[in-house]
């Protein structure tokens, strides 16, 4: 079982399930909504994703119409995003995770996007967009 929380400690939420992917976002939306040089993401069940407090405070953004982005109303701190034509999967920004993860797959997507003052370093498989 995994858990995680917000900045504010507002929202809580359990997810019961692996998470063995991670995806590090480079593309400009990802950049802009957390204010860094990539997201750290992972696909995660929607049905195995529990808030277990603060519901009341999460809220949903668009940048494009058929994503929703949802975040901490109280505090900012971003939580997962979730495609409309996806709707059993989210993607649980891992940041706000409590609990440690060992992904077997991790990799860098979106690089033709990436910030031009952040150099990657590592030997993670990077994909211009998403992984094929
Ligand atoms: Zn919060
Ligand atoms: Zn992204």
């Amino acid at each position: 079982m995994h858990t995680g929380s917000c900045l504010c400690g507002r929202v809580q939420y359990e997810y019961d399930g692996e998470i063995d992917e991670i995806s590090l976002c480079h593309c400009s939306q990802c950049r802009k909504a957390q204010g860094t040089a990539f997201a750290a993401v992972a696909p995660v069940r929607a049905e195995r994703l529990n808030f277990t407090q603060g519901q009341q405070c999460l809220k949903a953004f668009r940048a494009t119409p058929d994503k929703e982005r949802v975040f901490c109303a109280e505090c900012g701190s971003p939580l997962y995003s979730a495609r409309d034509d996806l709707p059993e999967i989210k993607r649980l920004r891992l940041g706000t995770l409590d609990t440690p993860v060992v992904a077997s797959k991790q990799y860098h997507a979106f690089v033709a996007s990436k910030a031009c003052w952040f150099e990657i370093k590592d030997d993670l498989p990077q994909h211009r967009g998403l992984p094929l």
